[in-house]
């Protein structure tokens, strides 16, 4: 496995990877990888010729406030789950070399606006300033994205379609822990207890799954996940929503396809979790 810094020598690498006729595939993280970041890596050894993974915890889409510094680092570990998986090239380069006084940012309209992008107002600009930077470095055939991230895949979607650029974006299921809570690098930020409360998320979503069957009147929905996350002493919501699959725009009916998305505080740690659903 290839473990390269600088733009010009992952470039160089996928050239002669290119000029050979092989397919690219893509994982974008920011490290402290996992077994979620694992199924990523693990589609993309199937459907492509050679897999290139970059780890880039990236300022521009933290918020002030929010946890860049602290956010978890292990390249060691890192390393080891990335040659496990199958992974041919790791691209790590420094914020220095992504960025170098930048002018210029691609900003998704509307898709942002919604869920995550309320607390959040810079976020997606800047995961959609990365991508962009990213697919234009790596140039691969497929990307691959968690539905963990279900508001930032849409976006994704949409911002290859506006841009014209040519990758296939490829969606990865949730892996969940035994448990059911969602795997994250800031699962690591939960105490004994809270990272017992956290199960709580899963528990709402099971009872949203379960509900939406029945029931599509979205604010019934609502009511019912969040009455399960209130009785958590530990659990404080940011939101919980039902919107449409592509535009993220909330509905007030579940007629066609959903998502059913949520961000919740445990402690001072905001975990997502979410599901998708399509009546017909
Ligand atoms: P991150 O390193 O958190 O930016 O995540 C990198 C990629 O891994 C994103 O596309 C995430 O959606 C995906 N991912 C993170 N956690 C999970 C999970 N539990 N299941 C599936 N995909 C995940």
């Amino acid at each position: 496995m290839y473990i390269v810094h600088t733009i010009q020598d992952i470039r160089k690498l996928v050239s002669v990877w290119k000029a050979e006729g092989l397919t690219i595939g893509f994982v974008p993280t920011m490290g402290y990888l996992h077994e979620g970041h694992a199924a990523l890596l693990q589609q993309a050894r199937q459907e492509n010729d050679r897999v290139v993974l970059s780890i880039f915890v990236n300022p521009s889409q933290f918020g002030p406030q929010e946890d860049l510094d602290s956010y978890p680092r292990d390249i060691k570990a890192d390393t080891k789950l990335a040659s496990a998986n199958g992974v041919d090239a790791m691209f790590v380069p420094t914020v220095d070399e992504l960025y170098v006084d930048p002018k210029t940012s691609v900003h998704i309209q509307d898709l942002s606006a919604t869920l995550c992008g309320v607390s959040r107002p810079i976020h997606f600009t800047g995961v959609c300033t990365v991508v962009t930077k990213l697919f234009n470095i790596i140039n691969p055939d497929r990307a691959y994205f968690g539905e963990k991230d279900a508001q930032q895949l849409a976006i994704i979607r949409k911002l290859v379609v506006d841009l014209n650029i040519p990758v296939d974006i490829v969606g990865v299921p949730i892996v969940r822990e035994p448990d059911g809570l969602a795997r994250s690098s800031r699962n690591t930020y939960l105490s004994p207890d809270e990272r017992k409360a956290a199960t709580v998320l899963y528990k709402a979503i099971l009872e949203g799954k379960r509900m939406v069957e029945a029931q599509r009147d979205a604010s019934v929905l609502i009511a019912a996940m969040t009455h399960i996350i209130d009785e958590e002493p530990l659990a404080r919501i940011d939101y919980i929503s039902i919107v449409d699959q592509y535009t993220m725009q909330p509905v007030e009916q579940v007629e066609g396809a959903v998502l059913v998305a949520m961000a919740v505080y445990i402690g001072h740690t905001r975990l997502i979790d979410n599901f998708s659903y399509d009546p017909s």
